[in-house]
């Protein structure tokens, strides 16, 4: 008797006539399976990127690839746009607050 086994992206059954070597349910799945390995792949390198900019206190670097408003890895000024750069909409709008406020100060002083 075949042995049950399942899609290795998305877990749904693979049928029992499948070949031994069918990992995927379909060429939808596998070709998601293969872009999540690639990304995989990229946010490692990143990672190195970061531990390298870390160690050798490169600053801009460091600021590229984490979130300016809370330190959390992004990698966003690598693999998003740039205004993509803030983790969450939250640290986007805690750091627009702040800018607004010192641009309210500024123009108190003044
Ligand atoms: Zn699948
Ligand atoms: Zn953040």
């Amino acid at each position: 008797m075949a042995r049950v086994r399942y899609c290795e992206n998305c877990g749904a059954r693979l049928p029992l006539k499948a070949s031994a070597r069918r990992r995927y349910c379909d060429d939808v799945c596998r070709s998601q399976a293969y872009r999540r390995r690639v990304a995989s792949d990229r946010i490692w390198t990143l990672g190195m990127m970061l531990a390298e900019a870390e160690h050798l206190g490169d600053r801009r670097m460091i600021r590229l690839l984490t979130c300016p408003e809370c330190g959390v890895i992004t990698f966003a000024g690598a693999i998003h746009r740039i205004d993509m750069r803030y983790c969450s909409g939250k640290c986007r709008s805690r750091a627009y607050r702040r800018r607004a406020a010192r641009r309210a100060r500024i123009a108190a002083a003044a």
